[in-house]
Parts: structure tokens; sequence; C-alpha cells
């Protein structure tokens, strides 16, 4: 691997340091069942070791990726203080870098060669190499469309993966990328206050409950006009059903769905609503009633066994 003869006394000095460095980073040497799996733990070595790896270039063998260099991210030719500041941390033209080899037959992967000095200190806070994770603008651009396309993180992480696997990124990256996009997006507005937004612009009849004395909102109940103009025609069926943890807020998120005489369902209303209330529940189907014109009461109402829901339905029996 790295035997060199040994000639000199210095020669033997380097030799006991890097058998010194082998037992350490044995971990290294061992066999890997993909690409990935090798990455993944040499990259946590080096994070534990105080640095990080890049992946410098790779090399295809028979199509398919073969040999693979990695760097500590000290390599490269020292910069300018420019370019320093922007990427946050010094190339140092390190010379530690690992040759990672796809076997033949087994597809499995090994370091085959390397250096394992560095020419700079090694940090204990890596919080400044966080750029090394950090996507390109090409890639921030396709992450910024395909958000807008509203495909989840994970499967935009894949599509980024799949374009170059050498990367070193997690999910996570990926996940904070589109947080801050729609963060942006919402141009400062919470969540619900979004949400109301869209509701106007789409024609939703909306109502907002408010915490009082505060503007936070703890409940929202929303119904479309093509919606309501089903309801009227079908008023008799009404289903509802809540749904809990299903979404980041973790708030009940309820549906209210009707049936035609053939059958049929359609959506009636939703409303999304807070569980630290009681009279969440109440306050949802006085909602209901509110809307429904005087010819429009509901004969029946199914609701799954959700304890809280039923007892809000027999309050408003006793509403009717
Ligand atoms: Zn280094």
């Amino acid at each position: 691997m790295f035997i060199k003869t040994i000639r000199t006394l210095e020669d033997m000095v380097v030799m006991v340091d890097m058998v010194d460095m082998v037992v350490k980073h044995l971990p290294f040497w061992t066999v890997f069942n993909s690409l990935d799996e090798l990455k993944k733990r040499i990259q946590e070595i080096a994070n534990a070791d105080g640095f990080v790896i890049v992946t410098r270039r790779s090399k295809k063998i028979g199509g398919r990726t073969g040999r693979v260099w990695l760097e500590c991210d000290r390599g490269g030719e020292h910069q300018s203080t420019a370019t320093l500041r922007k990427a946050g941390s010094k190339k140092t033209g390190c010379p530690f870098y690992l040759l990672a080899v796809r076997n033949h037959p087994y597809e499995t992967w090994e370091i085959k060669d390397g250096t394992i000095e560095h020419n700079h200190e090694l940090c204990e806070d890596l919080s400044a190499h966080a750029f090394v994770r950090r996507f390109t603008p090409s890639e921030m651009k396709l992450i910024e469309q395909l958000t807008a396309q509203n495909m989840e993180p994970r499967k935009i992480f894949q599509t980024i993966r799949k374009q170059d696997p050498d990367r070193f990124h997690v999910q996570k990256d990926v996940q904070n990328v589109v947080a801050k996009i729609r963060a942006e997006q919402r141009q400062g507005l919470t969540p619900m206050q979004s949400l109301e937004n869209v509701l106007m612009k789409n024609d939703f009849i909306y109502e907002i409950r408010e915490e009082p004395g505060t503007e936070i909102v703890t409940e929202i109940f929303f119904l479309h006009r093509d919606s309501r103009v089903l309801w009227r025609a079908f008023p008799h069926v009404m289903m509802i059903d809540a749904t809990y943890k299903t979404n980041i807020y973790n708030m009940p998120f309820i549906q209210i769905v009707g049936m035609t005489p053939t059958n049929k369902s359609f959506i009636i209303a939703h409303a999304v609503v807070s569980k630290e209330r009681g009279d969440n529940f109440v306050w949802v189907l006085e909602r209901v009633k509110a809307m429904l014109d005087e010819c429009m009461e509901p004969r029946v109402i199914l609701t799954d066994r959700d304890l809280a829901l039923m007892g809000a339905c027999g309050t408003y029996n006793r509403m009717l």
C-alpha cells in the first residue's frame, strides 16, 4: 500500500508514523459493499479527526465509476483572500488523498493507495467546512425548479445524487435548502398566513379563529365555492374524518366529505385545528352549520371512532 523502501533513519521515522496512522485508521482499509458506504465511512473517520474529505475526481472503468480520488478539502492551490472569504476554508495544497478502487468482479470498493499526511493543523470545529456540502449554482437552480414543482426534498436529493453520485451531500442538506426557498417565497409570512393567501387567490370561502388578544391563528376552516354548490345539491350525508400527525405543524387536519345519491363522494370542506383546544371540533361544526341554508340539514353524520370528534357531533346535534 504505502510501502517505501526504508533507507535512512528518516524513512524509518516516517514508516513508524505511518504504521501508527494505519492502526488508527484501520477502518480505512476494509472492503466496502459500495462506493457510497466507503465515502460515508471515510468521511466519518476524517470528520472525527478534524478534516473533511472531498471527491476530487473519478474515472470510469467499463462505463461505470471505477476509481475515485478522495482528498482533504484543503488540497489544491492556495487561494487569494477574496476566494478564501467566500469559500470559508483555506487551501494549503494539502497532499492527503485516498484512491478508492472498485474491485472486479465483486463490485466491492477498497482504498488502494494514498497519502495520509496533512500539511496543516487539523481543526476540531468542522462548522467552517459546511461549505463542502454547499450546492453549486446549477444544483441550486435545479433544487429551486423542483421545489417549484412541489417535488419532495427526498426525491430532489435522489435526482441530484443521480446527476453527480460523487458529491457528499446528504438529504438534510436538500431539506435545508428547500426550507429556505419556501421561507423566501412566503416572504416572512407564517405558514398560516401564506395558506390564507393561497385561499384568497383561489376563491375559497374560509374562516379563521385567532387566539383571543393575539394574532395567532389556531383554527382555519375552508371550502371552495364549487364544493358549496355541490353540497347544496346533496346535503344529506356528511362524513367527517380527522387525521393526526400527518402535517409538519402537527395539527389535526379535518376533511368533510359529502355523498351523492350515486354513491360518489365529494369534498365539502377542510379544516386545520390546533390540538390543544378542546372545542376546536365544535368550532368546525359550527362553521359547517353556518354555511348550511335552512333546508340543508345533514341527516347522517359519519365519523371514525374519534372520541373528540364524536363528542363534538353530540354538541352539534344539540345546536340543531
Ligand atoms: Zn489536509
